[in-house]
């Protein structure tokens, strides 16, 4: 049994939906009220793959995204990032390309990047924020997943997409 350890941190707009979809991932669990103070910390998760298991540490931000622009200790020897947008918020997805480079200008060029298009159980599928989000994401050599944090379709998903990649790299 192999045990691989790896750093993901999540970017994007504020009220995209990262502390959701992180307490969705981990704790089951959704509010429609998320206390900001929930974003001051890291979570731990383990996620089983074949033969290996991955022990992901998953850093959310404590509001620093309203800045657009982190700590360099948030990017510190991160494996791979969740880049999250809002589909019911166009703003949020033009603001992914400025978080794609400052990705860029921060992180290993090995990067695993995943476009995360959030809040899908307030659009129709194939709708306008979809498309161009799955484009952006084949634009810059990211994977794409379309998620919901308040009904959890996605989630898994996303991260165990996320754990191939990270399996692939060793
Ligand atoms: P953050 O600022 O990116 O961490 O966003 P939050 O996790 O704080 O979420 C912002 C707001 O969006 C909160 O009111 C959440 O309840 C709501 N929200 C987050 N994800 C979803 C989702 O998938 N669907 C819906 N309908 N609301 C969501
Ligand atoms: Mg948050």
């Amino acid at each position: 049994m192999d045990s691989i350890e790896a750093k993901v941190v999540l970017v994007g707009s504020q009220d995209v939906g990262k502390t959701s979809l992180v307490v969705r991932y981990v704790n089951n669990d959704f509010s429609e009220k998320v206390s900001s103070t929930v974003g001051a910390s890291f979570f731990k998760h383990k996620i089983n793959a074949g033969k290996h298991t991955i022990k992901l540490q998953i850093w959310d931000t404590a509001g620093e995204e309203r800045f657009h622009s982190m700590l360099p200790m948030y990017y510190r020897g991160a494996s791979a990032a969740l880049l999250v947008y809002d589909v019911t918020n166009p703003k949020s997805l033009d603001d992914a390309l400025d978080w794609i480079n400052e990705l860029r200008d921060n992180c290993s060029e090995h990067l695993i990047l995943c476009l995360v298009a959030n809040k899908m159980d307030l659009v129709e599928e194939g709708c306008d924020a979809i498309e161009e989000g799955r484009r952006l994401a084949q634009e810059n050599d990211a994977l794409f997943h379309q998620t919901s944090a308040k009904t959890g379709s996605g989630i898994s998903e996303t991260f165990v997409d996320i754990a191939k990649e990270l399996i692939g790299l060793t």
